[in-house]
């Protein structure tokens, strides 16, 4: 246990420089991921984006074409998986059906060659520890499919890996069951500290579990930060629209100052906010808008907040009353669409299809960054 009272049981992992083409496709391009012991790192990306390529050159399953592995600092890339020390959990990775979930559990410690009683009694542990101590009995097929998923986490942790590896874990279960093995994988990675990375392209569980999420695309990282990092600065348009729900309006850079920017956009309206760095006047650029971060009111009608930002006439298309939230297309005057939601005050005003409202951005809300995805493209560039 570090001062901190928190555990930090696990290594540090890395890919440097890796590359793992499959005839002339390239799966993954020279990818650099640093993962510090004990963190929790998401890689988030599309079906066929290079996750599980990824996580298998860790693993040590998958061989890459170049570069190296390392763990706790030591190359690895030679090492085949049973040596590394990892718990794999697979994606769609069934349980031996034939055995009982205690059988499953000692399985990978008779590998081992682990003694009787010392396997017994890590069993019993880890049944413990995702709460199954009174199933180790049952077959797979007795159990539901949440206590399947958590059987197959707790095969995984048996050996006190270093680092827990899971591809899609989740994937498989319903909305109530998925959310309830989240809650268990986070409550075990702040129990145990172990290094943990998980492979998912569901954007809300990577943002709810990761201290740091890598966006993938094309086999390589188009951007790695904390989930606030992604959701509130992404680099590029493409890092906004493929995290969260987002409005993107296109404009030209008027002036920069201390970190924020006004955007000109087409139609005359400036649009102050904060910038990426790398942003310079002139340049084409696009303003990021989340739906929750904007206001709308009838037009005509006062507003409660925000007080201040850009202030743009709209018409109501539909509206989605959700209860807690309403949410909003709304129509500018060049027939661009936006997507608002409010928050349900209760108030007997709120606006309806058909309305002419007023759209509020406040001054903090806009996020300016590039309108080309400049930093995929150089990682692209590196790798070519
Ligand atoms: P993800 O897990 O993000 O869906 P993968 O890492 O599985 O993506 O795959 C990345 C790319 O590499 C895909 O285009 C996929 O078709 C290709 N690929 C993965 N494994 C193989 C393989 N064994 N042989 C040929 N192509 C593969
Ligand atoms: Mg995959």
């Amino acid at each position: 246990m570090s001062t901190s009272g928190k555990p930090t049981g696990g290594a540090s992992l890395e890919l440097r420089g890796i590359t793992k083409t499959y005839g002339r496709a390239a799966a993954v391009r020279n990818l650099d991921l640093k993962i510090e012991a004990g963190e929790f790192v998401t890689l988030l990306g599309a079906s066929g984006s290079g996750k599980t390529t990824s996580l298998m050159m860790l693993a040590g399953f998958v061989e890459p074409t170049s570069g190296q592995v390392l763990i706790g600092g030591d190359t690895v890339t030679a090492l085949a998986p049973a040596q590394r020390n990892l718990g794999v959990v697979f994606q769609n990775y069934a349980l031996f059906p034939h055995l009982t979930v205690a059988q499953n559990l000692a399985f990978p410690l008779q590998m081992r060659h682990v003694g009787k009683p010392q396997i017994a009694a890590k069993v019993a542990q880890l049944l413990d520890t995702v709460q199954l101590a009174d199933k180790g009995q049952r077959y797979p097929r007795e159990l539901s499919g949440g206590q399947q998923q958590r059987v197959a986490l707790a095969r995984a942790l048996i050996f006190d890996p270093r680092a827990l590896l899971l591809d899609e874990p989740l994937g498989a279960l319903d909305k109530n069951l998925r959310e309830h093995m989240q809650h268990e994988i986070k409550a075990l990675h702040t129990s145990l500290g172990t290094t943990m990375v998980l492979v998912t392209h569901d954007q809300e569980e990577a943002l709810t579990l990761s201290d740091r999420i890598a966006v993938m695309h094309d086999g390589a990282i188009a951007q790695i930060g904390s989930p606030a990092d992604l959701y509130e600065r992404p680099v590029t348009r493409w890092v906004a629209e493929f995290v969260g729900q987002s409005n993107l309006l296109d404009g030209v850079i008027e002036s920069i100052d201390a970190g924020r920017a006004t955007l000109r956009l087409p139609n005359g309206t400036a649009l102050g906010g904060a910038c990426a760095p790398s942003l310079r006047i002139g340049e084409r650029a696009s303003a990021l808008l989340r739906p929750e971060r904007l206001a709308l009111s009838r037009r005509g009608e006062a507003s409660v907040a925000p007080a201040a930002g850009a202030v743009i006439d709209a018409t109501v298309i539909d509206s989605l009353y959700l209860g807690h939230t309403v949410k909003y297309t709304v129509a500018l005057a060049d027939g661009q669409r936006l997507a608002v939601q409010l928050s349900n005050t209760g108030n007997a005003s709120m606006p309806v299809a058909g309305d002419a409202v007023t759209l509020r951005t406040g001054v903090q809300s806009a996020w300016l960054m590039a309108a080309s995805p400049a930093a995929h493209i150089s990682s692209l560039e590196r790798a070519a």
